[in-house]
């Protein structure tokens, strides 16, 4: 049996109360298309596997999932903190300081933002597509961090997951008024490639948080088939993707 493979972020890596990571698509029981780490129950993948995948992916990570917290996806700002697990309707970013407690997100292309604060001892967790990008998520985020928790941006450590990247990620000239130029360029006429991945970044410097205290994961989700699941590549048979991130009980 393949371990599940999970990638961790070296931001992270000198806390050892914290616990994180973002799946891949290797180490699981899935079939094909949705080959083998698919950890999406809204895909069309056997659900019976799904489970048996989350299974994996929480024991390697060594949490209870009964301790885990998914938010209900649905491309909006909406910011919920919580203090309990199980599902949260409506919502693409979470909060929590309790310990023992593991938010959880859902990709296959957009963004996944881990965020610590080693101080207030708070995590959260955010899922930004260019819908959510261009609501500034990631900004609220902080902000609430800092409303409810007193939480500074110059103590925050943020890691931005893999996703699709500039070259792989074509829009049209309805999404680009909501972007600063910096971060797109026109490809064909009407159409542009757009660095969502260093949008966000800008978002979180914005916030306050060092430059140095940012890791953004490089890999493309849409070129590295053997690794990630992508939806523009994929469609209907992509899988999901999972960030996790929690303190250790
Ligand atoms: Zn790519």
């Amino acid at each position: 049996m393949t371990e599940p493979k999970i990638k961790h972020y070296s931001v992270f890596s000198s806390f050892p109360k914290l616990i994180h990571g973002f799946s891949t698509r290797i180490g699981g029981v899935s079939l094909p298309p949705f080959d083998s780490l698919n950890l999406g129950l809204s895909t069309k993948d056997d659900r019976e596997a799904v489970l048996e995948n989350r299974r994996r992916i929480f024991k390697a990570l060594r949490i209870a999932k009964e301790r885990v917290v998914y938010p209900q996806q649905v491309h909006g700002d909406t910011i919920q903190t919580v203090t309990q697990p199980g599902i949260v309707a409506e919502c693409d970013a979470l909060i929590t300081n309790r310990p023992n407690l593991f938010l959880s997100i859902q990709t296959a292309d957009c963004f996944p933002i881990f965020l610590y604060d080693p101080h207030e001892q708070v995590v959260a967790i955010v899922h930004s597509g260019w819908r959510g990008t261009a609501r500034n998520i990631v900004g609220k985020t902080i902000r609430k961090l800092k409303q409810t928790f007193n939480v500074r941006p110059q103590n925050l450590l943020v890691a931005i997951g893999p996703g699709a990247q500039k070259s792989c990620y074509q829009v049209d000239d309805s999404v680009i008024p909501y972007f600063d130029p910096d971060f797109y360029e026109e490809d064909d006429p009407g159409h542009y490639l757009l660095d969502l991945q260093g949008a966000i970044r800008q978002q979180i410097l914005s916030e306050g948080v060092p430059g140095g205290q940012i890791e953004a994961d490089q890999d493309c989700t849409h070129c590295r088939s053997d690794l990630y699941y992508s939806y523009r590549r994929d469609g209907e048979h992509s899988g999901r993707m999972m960030g996790i991130i929690g303190i250790r009980p």
